[in-house]
């Protein structure tokens, strides 16, 4: 039995996984979870959707209720950062003063917006969006605004674009690039989004950088993407590039330390060079091959998880199985925001599908995608038109 357990720094995402997956799987030794915000761990999702709309209350966002975490044996500081991390004594200390020993240390510390600097008369009413504290100013703001002008047309700006549209903000999307979503989705999703947000009134500039100074909005959201919290880390020792580098098992450069989530750098089946994942899928399941590790499965399977993602706007869900590369030989099915399949295919194999309202195609995909080995090929594809009517013709 370990002496001193498991300590995490984050009780975000990654961090409650793994605290909630130690003791799914019997771990019996201490839990820390430790998390610099005020509040129980959450779901971020909802912060640019139904919770910055109103539709979902606040007490909807915790994974569990505050109850479970001493129902579960798991102590969980809030409130509390930690200030240092110590890998050859294994101690962390908080700004509270406070050190801890551990035999296992989890980092999941996350990512945070980018930030670009924002002139003195501005900063009151520029905001970014990661944190349910983030969420809560964003939109008291916006309660009294009539105007938004958001920085960036990534999922997060976008997301909050539809929100305000919806409710009834005129909004204006600044992007430097010629399409939204441009470093992440298909020129097809770009165009078919682009055509349901401008329906929605908002006013997408493309092409366009931004003078923070001209801006005459009410409120400005900086949008333009995340870096990772690697700071503890880095003066711990561990090795960073831009991420905390960790190998297949998510184990950094110190093997009693593990890293996951927003903050990790991981290599993956599916990309060829280690990378950095921003997502809810990411975050889960390499808290889950963390947890089994220090619950004692020496044997654990290297990190293979399918990547996936989606993301809501208006009515539209965007899905994303898989990793585009920057290179792909498409397969397109359907247009527009109901219905449109992307498939991505390279040497032949299919390795990534997005989809705008078509949840079954997106199922198969990542479906096809576990199996490891892709057996549709492209004329298959063609032929039938859907991975569904591939497989129905196989039956
Ligand atoms: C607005 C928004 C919408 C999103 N929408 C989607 C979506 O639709 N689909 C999807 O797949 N993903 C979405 N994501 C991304 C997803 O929520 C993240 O990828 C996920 O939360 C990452 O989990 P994490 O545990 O790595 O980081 P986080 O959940 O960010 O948790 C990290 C925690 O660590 C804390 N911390 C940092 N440093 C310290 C320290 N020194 N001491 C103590 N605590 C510390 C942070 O304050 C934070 O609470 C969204 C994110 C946001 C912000």
């Amino acid at each position: 039995m370990s002496k001193n357990g498991t300590v995490i720094i984050g009780a975000g995402q990654a961090g409650y996984q793994v605290a909630a997956q130690l003791r799914v799987k019997g771990y019996a030794a201490s839990i820390t979870l430790i998390g610099d915000e005020a509040h129980i761990p959450y779901q971020q999702p909802p912060l640019s959707k139904a919770y910055l709309k109103g539709e979902l209350q606040g007490d909807r966002l915790p994974f569990r209720p505050e109850t479970f975490y001493g129902d579960k044996d798991i102590d969980l500081r809030l409130n509390e950062r930690v200030e240092h991390i110590d890998p050859a004594a294994k101690t962390v200390t908080t700004a509270k003063g406070s050190t801890q020993s551990y035999d296992h240390l989890v980092i999941a510390t996350g990512g945070t917006p980018r930030k670009i600097p924002v002139p003195a008369p501005l900063q009151a009413k520029t905001f970014t969006l990661k944190t349910r504290d983030d969420a809560d100013a964003l939109g008291e703001a916006l309660q009294g605004a009539q105007s938004i002008a958001i920085v960036g047309a990534g999922f997060i700006g976008l997301e909050v674009a539809a929100t305000a549209a919806q409710a009834g903000k005129a909004v204006t999307v600044y992007e430097m690039q010629d399409r939204i979503l441009a470093r992440v989705a298909s020129p097809a999703v770009s165009t078919a989004l682009q055509a349901r947000h401008r329906a929605a009134g908002v006013d997408l500039r493309l092409n366009e950088g931004v003078d923070l100074d001209a801006l005459e909005a009410d409120v400005v959201l900086l949008g333009i993407g995340g870096v990772a919290v690697q700071d503890l880390a880095e003066t711990g020792g561990l090795t960073c590039d831009g991420g905390i580098v960790v190998d297949a098992h998510m184990r950094t450069s110190d093997p009693a330390i593990f890293a996951a989530g927003d903050c990790a750098k991981s290599p993956t089946p599916f990309w060829d060079a280690p990378i950095r994942l921003e997502s809810v899928q990411n975050a889960i399941d390499q808290a889950n091959l963390i947890a089994e590790q220090i619950a004692g499965n020496a044997e654990a399977k290297a990190y293979h998880a399918v990547p996936w993602f989606w993301s809501d706007q208006y009515e539209v869900k965007y899905q994303l199985a898989g990793l585009i590369p920057q290179r792909t030989d498409l397969v397109q099915a359907g247009e527009g925001t109901d219905g449109l399949a992307i498939y991505h295919f390279r040497d032949g194999a299919l390795v990534a599908c997005e989809t705008l309202g078509n949840g079954a195609e997106h199922m198969s995909a990542r479906r096809l995608l576990e199996q490891g080995s892709a057996p549709v090929s492209q004329t298959d594809l063609k032929e039938h038109g859907t991975l569904k009517a591939v497989f129905k013709s196989r039956r």
